[in-house]
């Protein structure tokens, strides 16, 4: 399941490559930005689970004992959102290759059930900040503009059931917040 996955994480990142590429003009996201990483609740499933833990395996002892440190701090807070990630150091994503669909849609205008949704940071004056009027709550672009702010169906959930997932027999198990998922699978080990 683990190489199929792979596979689709290629596929899917291949996309999410055109997207960030057409949206460029909009897009602040840069090394040591980590706003999207220090207040959520990261919601993953089972095999996104599975494959980041395979991953973390083969970091550095060095790196693990960090982030052990930042499991250990994140359980002890008894917290269910609005968290650091424990995975990120010094301002970086220690599993990038591994981290969940959630992650790789962060910057990007989501199609959502009612409206689309606008990642948070434009009210950091980042992403889509200087085509976005908040008062309006609308986007602010001209049809002769060569490129406009555009939502795409991103959604993890949609992710998880489009046809690569399928054409993968990708089957991604029950959904919980990556600390409930550390939570019970570090209630018996020592950290
Ligand atoms: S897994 Fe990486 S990209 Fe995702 S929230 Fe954690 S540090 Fe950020």
């Amino acid at each position: 399941m683990i190489n199929r996955y792979k596979k689709y994480l290629e596929i899917v990142d291949a996309g999410f490559k055109n997207i960030l590429k057409e949206q460029a003009p909009f897009i602040k996201c840069k090394k040591g930005c980590s706003y999207c990483c220090k207040e959520g609740e990261y919601p993953l499933s089972e095999l996104e689970y599975v494959y980041l833990m395979f991953y973390y395996t083969t970091l550095s002892d060095d790196i693990r004992a960090i982030i052990n440190q930042n499991i250990d701090n994140l359980l002890k807070q008894n917290r269910q959102k609005f968290y650091s990630c424990p995975f990120l150091i010094n301002d970086e994503c220690s599993v990038y290759a591994a981290r969940p669909l959630i992650c790789r849609t962060f910057g990007l205008i989501s199609i959502g059930k009612q409206k689309s949704k606008i990642p948070f940071c434009v009210d950091l004056g980042l992403n889509y900040a200087s085509v976005y009027d908040k008062e309006r709550n609308a986007f602010i672009w001209d049809e002769n503009d060569a490129v406009v702010p555009k939502a795409y169906n991103i959604d993890r959930t949609v992710l998880r059931n489009n046809e690569k997932a399928e054409l993968f027999d990708i089957n991604f198990g029950e959904d919980k917040a990556l600390v409930e998922w550390l939570r019970e699978d570090y209630a018996d080990k020592a950290l």
